[in-house]
């Protein structure tokens, strides 16, 4: 049976980087009718921060991505590690190393100084085991170091890059156990991998030169290699890498600023991979059936946010008025200008904005207007090509004219018409009545049109606020 996983480390909020190789992985695994793993690799334990891996899991739920097993946490697991790397040691695979840090360092710079490769020289590998031991024994700080091969290569096949070799000789003689106990990433995630019969290995780029080590540890144990596909990097539009430098990288942000579940993850699918048609709109459930891994690409994929504000404006746009005021219910919370008993009323109004609005946090900003009038100046009311005696002409017989309305029939469809009627009655031009009645309405610039907001607004409070019009002008 297929099985990946997802194995992030609790390092603050989940990455978009993070997203996109949990929704590769989750989407492998339901196509193949395979099992979806969470393991948390906690166990870099300067790097932890609290609050972390929570963060994790309310992102993936968030986003739709479910995981059928887990979270593991590795810093829970330290036995398996250690019972493993003594296996090592015992078949000579393994070593204590007593060097200290400033050993390490010298030797760094010197390996600097003269321009070659840095990396471990193997100075404790042929220390005899049992003094080694002894040492241990006695306390000596130290840690211990997988023996990678010196000459050879390894050679490994990957879903996407097809055959990638490595020089062994250029392998450093990775920790995997540091002096502080707790494991490497390197031990634990093949240990782990090993033991929740992971199949395939789907993870950014940047890990793919530590493959050449796992893969030595895999044979060290006789143990099958997992498949691995290695995504490609994110890059920002000026092709650099991604960093929080140049926008938003957590799923966290990009939830709180109002982008869709639905849009985001239809986005990141798109980083590294298509489907070949000109298909875009992707639920996760037409993921799963179309996704192809052989298909991803090799070049970095680009992090293009002006594609991920067309998407979220297209998923906002198939939302009803009642999904809408639901899923924007939280931005209107946060603005005290709204309150629990205008939610009838955000229901009616955000058709208003729909198509206008990018985020979902600007909801509440665009429909302010509804809510209160804002006060605007009367020169506002005037349209470019109209006066003011125009306009306090033509605004008192338009308030007539509405008056006369019924309730049930004020609706944008009835009003339209009648309007319509009347300024080919009067041989008003459109612009010099409609461009008061909409400013008179909206108290702004822009706006909807002015049908559509005083259906929202309704008659009583459409003639209040064209009262208020016509005093200003008159
Ligand atoms: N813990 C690694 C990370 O933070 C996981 C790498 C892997 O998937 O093997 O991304």
């Amino acid at each position: 049976m297929v099985r990946t996983r997802f194995a992030p480390s609790p390092t603050g909020f989940l990455h978009v980087g993070g997203l996109r190789t949990a929704l590769y992985n989750y989407l492998f695994a339901k196509q193949n009718g395979g099992k979806f793993v969470l393991r948390i690799e906690d166990t870099d334990r300067e790097r932890y921060v609290e609050g972390g891996v929570e963060n994790i899991i309310k992102s993936l739920a968030w986003s739709g991505i479910k995981f059928d097993e887990g979270p593991f946490e590795q810093s829970k697991r330290l036995d398996i590690y250690h019972r493993h790397v003594e296996q090592l040691i015992k078949e000579d695979h393994a070593y204590y190393c007593f060097c200290s840090a400033e050993r390490l360092e010298n030797l760094r710079q010197k390996q600097k100084d003269k321009k070659i490769p840095t990396g471990y020289d193997g100075l404790c590998r042929d220390i005899d085991p049992k003094e080694a031991g002894q040492r241990v024994q006695a306390g000596e700080r130290h840690v211990i170091r997988m023996k990678m091969p010196v000459s050879g290569e390894t050679v490994f096949n990957d879903l996407i890059r097809g055959e990638v070799r490595f020089k062994n000789e250029l392998v450093d003689d990775q920790v995997l156990i540091k002096s502080d106990g707790y494991p490497t990433y390197h031990l634990a995630v093949v240990v782990d991998d090993h033991e929740m019969k992971i199949t395939h290995i789907i993870r950014g780029e940047e890990w793919i030169s530590s493959v050449p080590k796992h893969i030595q540890l895999y044979n060290f144990f006789g143990w099958d290699i997992p498949q691995m596909a290695h995504l490609p990097l994110l890059l920002n539009p000026d092709k650099s890498k991604l960093s929080k430098r140049q926008g938003d990288v957590s799923v966290e942000d990009y939830r709180q600023k109002g982008y869709l579940p639905e849009a985001l993850v239809n986005f990141v699918a798109f980083l590294g991979w298509n489907p070949g048609t000109d298909k875009e709109f992707f639920s996760l459930k037409e993921l799963v059936k179309e996704f192809d891994i052989t298909k991803a690409g090799r070049a970095g994929a680009v992090f293009n946010v002006d594609k991920l504000d067309w998407y979220n404006k297209e998923y906002i746009k198939k939302l009803s008025d009642k999904e809408l005021a639901k899923i924007a219910e939280p931005w209107f919370n946060a603005n005290k200008e709204y309150s629990i008993e205008n939610k009838e009323l955000i229901e009616r109004a955000v058709g208003l904005e729909r198509e206008r609005i990018t985020t979902l946090s600007e909801l509440p900003g665009a429909l302010k207007f509804v809510f209160v009038l804002p006060d605007y100046p009367s020169d506002l009311l005037v349209w470019k090509k109209s006066n003011r005696q125009e306009v306090a002409k033509i605004l008192p017989e338009l308030a007539k004219l509405l008056n006369t309305f019924s309730v049930q029939a004020w609706n944008m469809g009835k009003l339209e018409q009648g309007i319509g009627e009347w300024l080919a009655e009067k041989g008003y031009s459109v612009g010099a009545a409609l461009w008061p009645m909409r400013v008179a309405l909206s108290g702004q610039q822009n706006s909807p049109g002015p049908f559509e907001i005083a259906e929202v607004l309704g008659k009583a409070e459409s003639l209040a606020r064209l009262d208020k019009a016509i005093a200003k002008i008159i």
